[in-house]
């Protein structure tokens, strides 16, 4: 009995937290002598499953006064201590196997030593093998009178049904922060320490709704001696200052980017990941918009519900990003992507509307050669600092954020990222094997708009490669991430880059180009005439060695010519030079991208397809889907090949130029004679009863054969087609008949 949790496991009904509906439940039916013979209690780790199982056992076997359990007698002690020799808990994951289980029932058939109730408690209940609960099954089919069975799980549902129906299933809940907080407040009382109500509500969100995981915080709290402060509870779990978050936290809601910036380099530079600032970030506009909605929490000066839910949104989505890099760069973008979400609201308030669709196209376009200086900076091996130095907080690792966050959630009207659908995996999954190879050793980058692959010196060859099939490529991505702009970025020389799917070139030339159609989100942009949009000024400490410092965004569109140099050199230059080229009058093909048609590309549907637009230009779109057959066709041979250049001496006759179609030089097949009568059709005629695959249909096949006479005589046989083809003839004769 040392660490707190055990000792502060409840000896009675009372001192249980929460979980009232299967608390008083159970309590009312024990005092009645209504006990069940098997239990399911399933639910979240650390809620309380295990502790109720040893109340039951307790209760049942308890000798003292009433209320029972008495928690004093020698049988509740013994519960407590894990002595009693009646109440067995066995780890199901541990003793899943079907001798276990045999054993298990050849001693349930003993009466209990002590001539109580024998309680079986099944912990982990769900790894049992199929094998191991069938022998359980049948124990509770006839259960002995004086045993009870109580399995715990975290995971009902792997639970076999016929077992489920035998047990009485009890679910728990998570605990709130408050019933967390409550206990700890108690906990830390009995110990004789002096706990700030704030640190105990800090640990009662971290916890995540387990207790379990609440009392191990407090414990370690506690080993220090001191008394339990928030400060202390953040130092310990490596978490930042809470009002050094929220002071970042404000200046995001009151637009103030600078103060934002700087804040969070500051916690960078001491120490703080970039993840773990951003999800302090998140869960501070949760517990505001919680203060904004009437509920418990701290709000934050200047808020309002729309803003702040664009705000969260934007920030949890910007989190992905540290997966391929956690640097200070990539942790001033995430701001600055969610500075520019909140701004781009608007009227309605709709988180769909934090798009970068919506944004003006010379901030979208800035925000893209951001990310490519990012990806630049990478490639060239700068790369600042690897993510997560400072160790992630593990038990409620669900972003630190309170418990009440779920609620949130469900009242967000769309928090769905508008555009973001696909990842490469899908485009590398669709591709042919050989585009395959080619973008496996890219660099892939997608995000809401935009997509790219970029391409380090040794794999030079693969990005000319993908270049060289632009246009299946652009199909695949269009396909699998919808309009965006489409990026492939060589070690050197010039990339290629297109906007797949709707308008031109990204930027849309120097005009005010209207805004990229998608869906809602178009009518909001239009109807914001200039961007005005916070300026931002991170340059202000020195950022040489990073990459050219961004100035503070103008709120005109900038001229084209204008824009910065990139750094490294023409990473992103166009190959083909399209935003240089005015945009196109508006067809009917943008306004909603044409759909690529499901049925394989070499099927002919040129038929179906609209004229493409008389301004279109190769390079400013993805061709029609019609126009990718050309890939497929074949030449017809006008020569006579050279066949000492390809495989040397032929031995007999060089064949005839009438053998090189396959499908003409298959000898007819005398089984197929009958069926040509019985479908005279074109069709039938047209296609010779070849399949791919079929060995006969080679023009060697007869030569062949004739060699190893007697030896492969049965080449082929076993092959599918010739079945199929003989059940045909007979549907053929049928119809016939
Ligand atoms: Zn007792």
């Amino acid at each position: 009995m040392s660490a707190l949790y055990q000792r502060a496991r409840p000896i009675n009904w009372d001192q249980v937290v929460g979980q009232e509906h299967v608390k008083d439940v159970l309590k009312a039916a024990l005092e009645q002598g209504r006990v069940g013979h098997a239990y399911l209690f399933s639910g979240p780790r650390g809620v309380g499953k295990t502790t109720t199982a040893r109340l039951i056992a307790m209760t049942a076997n308890c000798t003292g006064p009433s209320p029972k359990p008495c928690g004093e007698c020698e049988s509740c002690l013994a519960v407590r201590n894990g002595s009693h020799p009646d109440v067995l808990e066995i780890d199901a994951a541990s003793n899943n196997s079907v001798d276990d289980v045999r054993d298990l029932r050849e001693k349930v058939a003993l009466a209990a030593m002590r001539g109580g109730k024998k309680i079986y408690i099944l912990d982990e209940a769900h790894m049992m093998s199929r094998a191991a609960f069938n022998a359980l099954l049948k124990t509770l089919e006839e259960p002995p009178a004086h045993v009870i069975f109580i399995l715990a799980t975290t995971e009902p549902e792997k639970i076999i049904p016929t077992i489920l129906s035998r047990c009485q299933h009890y679910r728990f809940r998570r605990l709130t922060p408050e019933e967390i907080a409550g206990k700890l407040a108690d906990l830390a009382e009995r110990e004789g320490v002096r706990a700030e109500p704030e640190a105990l509500n800090l640990i009662g969100r971290l916890a995540d709704g387990a207790m379990r995981d609440g009392e191990s915080l407090l414990e370690r709290m506690l080993a220090a001696g001191t008394a339990v402060t928030r400060v202390g509870v953040e130092e310990a779990l490596g978490l930042p200052p809470g009002e050094r978050v929220r002071g970042i936290a404000a200046a995001l809601v009151q637009g103030d980017a600078g103060m934002a910036l700087t804040g969070a380099a500051e916690l960078y530079r001491a120490g703080f990941a970039a993840r773990t600032i951003v999800e302090g970030l998140v869960a501070a506009c949760a517990e505001a918009l919680h203060a904004e909605l009437g509920l418990e929490g701290a709000g934050l000066e200047g808020a309002d519900v729309p803003r702040l839910l664009r705000l969260q949104a934007a920030l949890d989505e910007q989190e992905a990003r540290f997966a391929r890099s956690a640097d200070l760069l990539s942790l001033e973008l995430a701001l600055t992507h969610a500075l520019l979400a909140a701004d781009a609201g608007g009227a309605g308030g709709m988180v769909g509307a934090a798009a970068p669709a919506s944004l003006p196209a010379d901030v979208a376009q800035r925000l893209n050669r951001l990310e490519k200086e990012v990806a630049s900076l990478r490639m060239s091996g700068t790369r600042p600092a690897p993510a997560n130095e400072v160790p992630a907080f593990e038990p409620g690792k669900r972003r630190g954020g309170p418990a009440g966050e779920a609620p949130t959630r469900a009242e967000t009207p769309t928090p769905a990222p508008a555009v973001a659908q696909g990842s490469w995996d899908d485009v590398v999954k669709a591709a042919s094997m050989q585009l395959k190879a080619f973008i496996k050793t890219a660099q892939k980058h997608s995000e809401p708009g935009y997509v790219s692959l970029t391409y380090e010196a040794r794999w030079k060859f693969h990005a000319r490669q993908v270049m060289d099939k632009w246009d299946e490529l652009s199909a695949h991505v269009l396909k699998v991430f919808g309009p965006v702009t489409l990026e492939v970025i060589p070690p050197e020389g010039q990339g290629r880059k297109a906007q797949l799917g709707g308008r031109g070139p990204d930027g849309g030339g120097g005009g005010p180009a209207p805004a990229v159609p998608f869906g809602t989100a178009a009518p909001l942009a239009q109807s914001r005439p200039t961007p005005e949009l916070p300026a931002f000024e991170p340059a202000a400490r020195s950022r040489a060695s990073r990459g050219p410092a961004f100035a503070p965004l103008k709120t005109a569109p900038p001229e084209r010519a204008a824009a910065p140099p990139l750094p490294t050199g023409a990473v992103t230059a166009p190959l083909d030079a399209p935003a240089l080229r005015p945009a196109p009058p508006p067809s009917p093909d943008d306004v909603a991208p044409a759909p690529l048609p499901d049925a394989a590309p070499w099927e002919d549907q040129a038929a179906e397809l609209p004229p493409p637009p008389a301004d279109a230009q190769a390079g400013d779109r993805l061709p029609l889907p019609g126009a990718s057959r050309e890939l497929y066709l074949a030449e017809p041979i006008t020569e006579e090949p050279d066949w000492e250049a390809i495989g040397g001496e032929v031995e007999g006759p060089v064949p005839t130029l009438e053998d090189a179609p396959f499908a003409d030089a298959v000898p007819a097949r005398p089984a197929t004679t009958p069926r040509a009568e019985a479908r005279p059709t074109a069709q039938a005629e047209a296609a010779p009863p070849t399949r791919p695959g079929d060995i006969r249909a080679h023009p060697m096949y007869e030569e062949i054969k004739k060699r190893f006479s007697g030896r492969v005589r049965e080449i082929g046989k076993n092959r599918k087609p010739h079945a199929s083809a003989a059940s045909e003839e007979s549907e053929g004769e049928d119809v016939e008949a």
